[in-house]
């Protein structure tokens, strides 16, 4: 399958449609919503195709990416959402859903083991190797390397077929339903993140 890469600037091109629902990732200068801007937002269709929208930091405008975002009948899919969802609100100023997060969806049903990272799940399910070797790299340089932008593409080319799969097992765990009421907290969850609320559980005792 080859796979194609675009780059946008600053919003996604009018009158894309996502009807199998959009995989979604982002890309900032760190992992502190606050301090750390976010640069670049992925989007697949699950087709082997993805889109990158670059952001310079001076402008959040990206209407057609914030319609995408808060469309009710567009599924978006994260692998976990908690921390991008807490992102595109900080930035663009949307709450994201209805969502799906492949890192809940594994915690919930693969309770025979912790390793719930991407690359983990990926190998497992779908017996594909992921590189994480551009992880950590400047993602507000003007210029992408095609290093990073296969990278950043590879965070959201396989997120379908990750749903799929783990749709499958919550399913045979009797565990849909509260996968669904984890997906629909995630927002307030991403909300208390940002309001200094990141390090408390406030269901514990
Ligand atoms: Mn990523």
């Amino acid at each position: 399958m080859g796979t194609k890469i675009y780059l946008h600037h600053g919003d996604l091109p009018a009158g894309m449609r996502f009807p199998d629902g959009v995989a979604i990732d982002t890309e900032t200068l760190g992992l502190k919503p606050h301090r750390d801007r976010l640069c670049l937002v992925q989007l697949s269709a699950g087709d082997g195709t993805a889109h990158l929208v670059q952001f310079d930091g001076r402008s959040y405008e990206a209407p057609h990416l914030k319609r995408l975002l808060a469309d009710p009948d567009t599924i978006k899919i994260f692998h976990y959402a908690r921390f991008d969802v807490a992102v595109l609100s900080r930035y663009l100023g949307v709450v994201t859903k209805p969502l799906f997060c492949t890192k809940i969806a594994s915690k919930l049903v693969r309770t025979y083991t912790d390793r719930h990272g991407l690359k983990d799940l990926v190998a497992e399910l779908l017996g594909v190797e992921l590189s994480k070797h551009q992880q950590s790299s400047d993602w507000a340089a003007a210029s992408l390397s095609d290093a990073q932008k296969s990278y950043a593409a590879s965070d959201v080319l396989h997120l379908h077929a990750l749903r799929s799969r783990l749709d499958a097992m919550l399913k045979r765990e009797g565990r849909t339903a509260l996968a669904a009421a984890c997906f629909d907290f995630l927002p307030n969850r991403a909300a208390m993140d940002l309001a200094g609320f990141e390090d408390m559980d406030i269901f514990s005792h």
